[in-house]
């Protein structure tokens, strides 16, 4: 039981995509197990779409190996499929439907169980059924595609940028979701540029970089890396300089403060700016290019 339970449910081995001469996605190694959230984050243009379409064989990859299930990928993919739930970045649907005539379509296949999902989902997400498909913003045709990847209760989820376009309160409610399908079983692959939104979910983390991957973390580990983006307004008259700051860097003054960005303990940086002349201080995430920038720039990884 143990040893099968250690064999991955998606496995890439040197997974390599070329559009022509450029890069898509190149010699990616991943290995997610039952059971697991597991993030898959990068800038836009990165390769998250171009490795994910190739998991799911919806392009061809120039080499390398997909095992999903313990199977060969791309061999099996059509049966393998069914065990799927597949959240596409791009969406396009046959506009002349409504809502409810698309899903019909789709939960048609899986009997009773299929409507009462959809039912129990539409209003948790607050998805309108009655809506022309035509007339849905982004949001909520990302509503009827998570839908559409749940009707059937996969064994593996795999979400491209699922919660581009959803407004927070909807955001949360899909991660409940998520949660639960992940206490069910359900191994759940999830792309996302965003690094706060799969820290929210994930327990590891594969970063990937202009078609490579660069890091595989635990959630926790990665905290250690995270940096905080700074930006204060001094009190009227007031200025400090560098040397009032420690473990900064990319400082940029303003007409009334600084900005900038700061790795490590964020008590620190706390305390650090309790002692400054402020009028105000926001503290933010940086972008995930900043952290590459940060990071990954000078290694050359
Ligand atoms: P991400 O999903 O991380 O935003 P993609 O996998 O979509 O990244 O893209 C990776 C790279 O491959 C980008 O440089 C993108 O421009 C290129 N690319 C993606 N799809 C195509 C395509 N159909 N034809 C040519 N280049 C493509």
């Amino acid at each position: 039981m143990t040893d099968q339970k250690r064999v991955p449910i998606l496995e890439t081995k040197n997974l390599t995509k070329y559009y022509g001469k450029s890069r898509g996605a190149l010699d990616v190694n991943l290995q997610v197990f039952q059971g697991e959230i597991y993030g898959f984050i990068g800038p836009n243009g990165a390769g998250k779409s171009t490795t994910i379409r190739s998991i799911l064989g919806l392009i061809h990859p120039d080499r390398g190996e997909v095992r999903l299930f313990g199977e060969e990928g791309l061999k099996n993919g059509a049966s393998l499929r069914k065990k799927i739930g597949f959240v596409p970045s791009e969406l396009n649907y046959y506009d002349g439907l409504t809502v409810h005539q698309l899903l019909n379509y789709s939960a048609g296949f899986y009997g009773d169980g299929g409507w009462k999902r959809i039912g129990e989902y539409s209003e948790r997400l607050k998805l309108d059924l009655k809506r022309q498909i035509s007339d849905l913003s982004l949001g909520n045709r990302k509503k009827v595609a998570l839908l559409q990847a749940l009707i059937h209760r996969p064994e593996l989820l795999i979400l491209d940028e699922p919660t581009s376009g959803l407004d927070p309160l909807i955001q949360s409610r899909f991660y409940e979701i998520l949660r639960e399908e992940q206490e069910r079983g359900c191994t759940i692959f999830f792309s996302s540029h965003t690094l706060s939104e799969v820290e929210r979910l994930c327990t590891r983390v594969a970063i990937i970089k202009e078609g490579k991957i660069v890091n595989i973390s635990e959630i926790n580990e990665l905290r250690k890396l995270y940096l905080k983006r700074f930006r204060i307004i001094l009190q009227r008259g007031k200025t400090i300089s560098e040397s009032d700051l420690k473990d900064v860097t990319e400082l940029v003054f303003t007409k009334r403060g600084v900005e900038g960005l700061y790795s490590g303990d964020v008590r620190d940086l706390m305390k650090q700016l309790a002692g400054l002349p402020l009028e105000d201080a926001v503290l933010e995430d940086p972008s995930l290019e900043e952290i590459f920038m940060h990071y990954y720039s000078d290694t050359g990884e």
